[in-house]
């Protein structure tokens, strides 16, 4: 028997492994059934060389557990160890400048581990004992058993074993007994080993018999040797692509498309990544993109290796030249790490192009799904923008899409304004906006549907890059104002008509804590509706990209009440009706309040007058206190007036009617005042 040392510069390698690689325990078996692929895979190559002539037939690893030895052990068939190797490749770890390194990255396993090549001994953060008994390939080489016990100390005896290759047997302590439960073992296995490219064996097939699960005399193999992304493009079918895709995820929809990723140059990359149908927040969470080397799982954390907007889409990669043991701040500096990124996102944005290209119809089937990482992506890379601006769709109220190109085509003529801006409309809702989006539509105008929650950032986008272009909500202004086609309409009321009109309509606009109303007076003619509720497109955007904004501090548009505009067609037969009332029941008055204020303001001049050209200490004092009590006068009656007014329209059920009509228009009528409106129409109609 021979004893030894091994080979470490520090004493202190079993301790940091025990200590600082607490996060990450399960690794250790992906650690130790790689090495035994590897091992199993460098024979096979030996073989075809003409280098070993031994039987490879059944070339695989198992992994078995004793739960009554504690022990979990991996068995392959490959190249095994000389004792000089085992010398050489177990007992002799590089070990360089490793305090400063462990200090810089005591939280991060995978990096240490990474960094020393410590694969085998990550056995160790779990276990009491290891032992290695192996049996080299070559020519009368002999087997041997080394044992350690988690120290320095190792021993290293011949024995006998029958075949050629390793047994590694990892026995349990007694704080991570966790690891000899047989569900865990097939968890791990599953989230690391599942595409090995050697077959792994675990246990035997289990069978539901008599309502009872039997084990079955079928290995049990846990992993596919050959998953889709290995293959070559033009050997799989769309089917193949969607049963791949369910292997990865078995709960989750069909996926809308597919990427097939294939590059060996300047950098080694496969994979296959999918646009998945996306029902809630919740399944992008959980399924993510997985990235493997050599088929080895790595990690599902993908952020810094592929385009943040990317990060949503479901699939693998594989890359030989991201190492095993990613850490991430070695991903952010890693150049390579880079340049995937890079291709990646010109990748998709061909492709997506391609399939655009190839099948219109089917890509617009599934634009509606598809377009959120799309837009996604438009916002948050620019070269991914400049590539999507060949595919990116716009669809109208008609279920029409339009290329970028297409809809400028479709809508220039009819839609320009007199500044030359091409005004394109939208809606966000076409049930809430319903009443617009007809109007305009009678009018001849196109009308986009832009109804998701990255729609308003897309826009302001747009504006900046295309500022002879403009989006325009149609409910932002009555039908005639949307497209300015010639200068200054006519005003539909004299500046003392409007005064006098504004409160008796301001009276019946719901007081409300979340909407403010201005009321305006237009000419709509007399066949358009009496009054119309609408929202301006630059207060309603503020307010918008505030709440998506979201975040602390003050928001302050979000908080604000809603400007609306009430707009009264004073053409309208209703509104003349109401007009004509207000006339009949206050028009004595009026005149007589009229007369007053015309009287009180000549007095006002006159004083002003007396004023004039004097400084401020000639003015006698007489003359001030005058000039103050008429104008306090002035308002009161201007108050008296405004407030019968605004009694009259009040009481005006007609008034009322028409701005609930409004309200009811825009689906703003709600609750108590729905209710009141509905009591007042069977009223009205009685
Ligand atoms: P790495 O795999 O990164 O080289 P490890 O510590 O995991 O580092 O393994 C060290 C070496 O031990 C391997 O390179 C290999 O030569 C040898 N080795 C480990 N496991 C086996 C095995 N199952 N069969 C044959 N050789 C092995």
């Amino acid at each position: 028997m021979q004893k030894g040392k091994i080979g470490v510069t520090t004493e202190n390698l079993f301790p940091i492994i025990k200590k600082f690689l607490y996060s990450d325990h399960d690794i250790f078996l992906r650690e130790i059934i790689s090495n035994a692929v590897d091992a199993t895979q460098k024979l096979k190559t030996l073989a075809s060389k003409g280098e070993y002539s031994g039987d490879l037939e059944d070339a695989k690893v198992k992994v078995s557990l004793d739960t009554k030895a504690k022990t979990i052990t991996i068995s392959d068939n490959g190249i095994g160890m000389t004792a000089d190797e085992v010398e050489k490749y177990i007992n002799q770890i590089a070990f360089s400048g490793a305090n400063d390194f462990l200090d810089k990255y005591k939280d991060d396993a995978n990096a240490i581990i990474g960094h020393f090549g410590l694969g085998f001994y990550s056995s160790f953060m779990v276990s009491e004992k290891v032992e290695v008994i192996t049996k080299s390939y070559k020519e009368g080489a002999k087997a041997v058993k080394w044992s350690c016990k988690g120290d320095p100390e190792f021993t290293l005896d011949e024995v006998e074993k029958e075949g050629v290759g390793t047994d590694i047997v990892m026995y349990i302590s007694e704080e991570e007994k966790g690891f000899l439960e047989d569900s865990k073992v097939s968890e791990i296995l599953n989230k690391y080993c599942k595409f090995l490219p050697i077959p792994v064996i675990y246990g035997t097939k289990k069978e539901w018999k008599d309502g009872a699960e039997v084990e079955t005399k079928e290995e049990n193999q846990i992993n596919d040797i050959a998953p889709a992304w290995t293959k070559m493009p033009a050997d799989l079918k769309d089917e193949d692509y969607n049963n791949f895709y369910h292997q990865l995820y078995p709960m989750a929809e069909e996926p809308l498309f597919h990427i097939h990723l294939n590059v060996d140059y300047p950098f080694n990359l496969t994979g296959i990544l999918y646009f998945p149908k996306i029902k809630n927040n919740f399944e992008v969470q959980k399924n993510k993109i997985q990235l493997y080397s050599n088929q080895v799982f790595v990690t599902d954390s993908v952020e810094g290796i592929v385009p943040e907007f990317l990060t949503m889409l479901h699939g693998v990669l594989d890359s030989p030249d991201i190492p095993l043991n990613v850490s991430r701040s070695y991903l952010q500096s890693d150049s390579n790490v880079k340049k995937i990124s890079s291709h990646i996102n010109k990748k998709v944005a061909d492709r997506l192009h391609q399939i655009f290209k190839d099948n219109r119809k089917d890509f617009e089937g599934k634009w509606d799904d598809l377009k959120i990482f799309i837009e996604y992506g438009m916002l948050t890379e620019e070269k991914f923008n400049e590539r999507a601006m060949n595919f990116f769709l716009l669809k109208n109220t008609e279920g029409n899409y339009f290329t970028w190109e297409e809809y400028e085509k479709l809508v220039k003529e009819n839609q320009t304004d007199k500044d030359k801006n091409t005004i394109y409309l939208y809606t966000t809702n076409l049930e809430e906006q319903y009443t617009f989006v007809e109007e305009a539509k009678n009018k001849g105008y196109d009308i986009l549907v832009l109804d998701d929650v990255l729609a308003p950032h897309l826009i302001n986008k747009f504006e900046q890059k295309y500022t002879d272009k403009r989006f325009v909500r149609v409910d932002s202004d009555v039908v005639e104002n949307l497209i300015k086609k010639e200068d200054s309409p006519k005003e539909a009321l004299t500046f003392e008509e409007k005064q006098e009109l504004s409160p008796v309509f301001q009276a019946v606009c719901p007081a409300d804590k979340e909407f403010s109303f201005i009321v305006d007076f237009q000419d709509l003619g007399e066949t358009s509706l009496p009054m119309v509720i609408t929202r301006s497109e630059f207060m309603r955007r503020m307010k918008d990209m505030s709440e998506t904004q979201g975040g602390g501090g003050i928001n302050i548009y979000g908080d604000m009440p809603e400007s609306l505009n009430l707009v009264v067609n004073t053409t309208h037969p209703l509104v003349k009706k109401v007009v004509a009332a207000k006339d009949k029941k206050l028009t004595t008055q009026i005149e007589k309040w009229d007369a007053e204020l015309l009287a009180k303001k000549g007095e006002i001049a006159e004083v002003e007058k007396a004023k004039e050209g004097k400084k401020e200490e000639e003015i006698p004092q007489a003359d001030k206190e005058k000039l103050d009590t008429l104008n306090s006068e002035l308002s009161k009656i201007e108050e008296t007036k405004r407030n019968k007014l605004s009694d009259f329209g009040k009481k005006n059920k007609l008034a009322k009617q028409m701005v609930d009509l409004a309200l009811l228009a825009n689906g703003m009528l709600k609750g108590a005042d729905l209710d009141k409106f509905v009591k007042r129409s069977v009223e009205l109609i009685k």
